[in-house]
């Protein structure tokens, strides 16, 4: 996992030991990187009260289970004597719209692309990256199943034009709670492309032309608004991609608005998240698909040195230290 890791210290967890269950160290306490435990489990509740009594009751229950008892593993950094929390076990519900499955997700796709990435680059020296953002107009949440196979299929005319410049690309789908108007949806695309260093001389694309390739291919009248980036030579290509398979609803969202969350979730079902193609689908391609396990590979070797475990207390909104 790439999170910066704070660091705990071993001592101060044997030397505070409370027999009273709430009076337990609670998990944000001992580990400061792993406080976002508690953010993504309560988000989790409220995903899972959102479900409740509506067709999804079934997603309530599972998320219910979700990630409520957490077993973490001690690991030592021989260098400085201080303590890491590395997540040994727990259940996961996989429900696809539940905050903390959506979150660890996340992490373990990029934790592939990490172990990919080395390849790709011996592969490709020379690629250049572009981070692309692909809009439309914003729709009724009710229409956002059929915009989105709209969206795809401007796409998939967009990657055959002639003059398109990605020799491959990893696209993901974007859903945000449109402003105008309320309760509309904003879906959108982030596109990482891979292009020959020619784009920034012959092949070069200005702005406008980007806009009516993308207006061509979606077939409208209007000017949809699409950003292009350049990631410079010295800019890390890990920190884009991770920009790109960041969650495709953001939680604030997922939790606003029970109806719209709702809907939501209809027109989502079964509709794809990421997808490759081009000379990335070598490389890529199992990103497309939903990872075996949410408590991801671990690397730290096999020293053992006690392990912590947490429970969530859903009205303390903590996860803390059970026995
Ligand atoms: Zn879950």
């Amino acid at each position: 996992m790439s999170e910066a890791s704070e660091g705990i210290s071993l001592p101060s967890i044997v030397s505070s030991p409370h027999p009273e269950e709430n009076n337990t160290l609670a998990l944000s306490e001992i580990s400061q990187r792993d406080e976002v435990w508690d953010k993504h489990r309560l988000n989790s509740d409220v995903v899972e009260s959102y479900y409740a009594g509506s067709e999804f009751s079934n997603y309530s229950e599972r998320i219910s289970d979700c990630a409520q008892f957490l077993d973490f593993r001690l690991v030592p950094n021989s260098e400085t004597g201080v303590y890491k929390l590395k997540l040994s076990s727990a259940r996961f519900c996989h429900v696809r719209h539940c905050p903390v499955c959506q979150w660890r997700r996340s992490l373990m796709w990029k934790a592939k692309a990490y172990k990919i990435l080395p390849q790709l680059l011996i592969d490709y020296p020379k690629a250049r990256w572009l981070f692309v953002t692909l809009t439309v107009k914003n729709c009724a949440i009710t229409d956002l199943r059929k915009t989105l196979t709209w969206m795809n299929k401007g796409f998939s005319r967009f990657s055959e034009l002639k003059a398109f410049p990605a020799e491959g690309y990893m696209k993901t789908v974007e859903v945000t709670r449109g402003k105008t108007p309320p309760g509309s949806a904003h879906p959108h695309f982030h596109v990482l492309m891979m292009v020959k260093p020619s784009y920034f001389g012959v092949g070069y694309l200005s702005q406008a032309k980007w806009v009516e390739m993308w207006r061509k291919s979606l077939r409208v009248d209007y000017k949809p608004i699409l950003d292009v980036q350049a990631l410079n030579p010295q800019d890390s290509l890990i920190g884009l991609l991770a920009e790109v398979i960041k969650y495709s609803v953001k939680e604030s969202d997922l939790i606003a608005d029970r109806e719209w969350f709702l809907e939501l979730t209809r027109q989502l079902h079964r509709t794809k998240a990421i997808a490759v193609g081009g000379v990335l689908r070598d490389y890529l391609r199992e990103l497309e698909q939903e990872p075996g396990d949410l408590i991801g590979q671990d690397n730290e070797g096999d020293v053992d040195e006690g392990h912590l475990y947490f429970a969530w207390r859903q009205r303390q909104k903590k996860y803390r230290m059970v026995d």
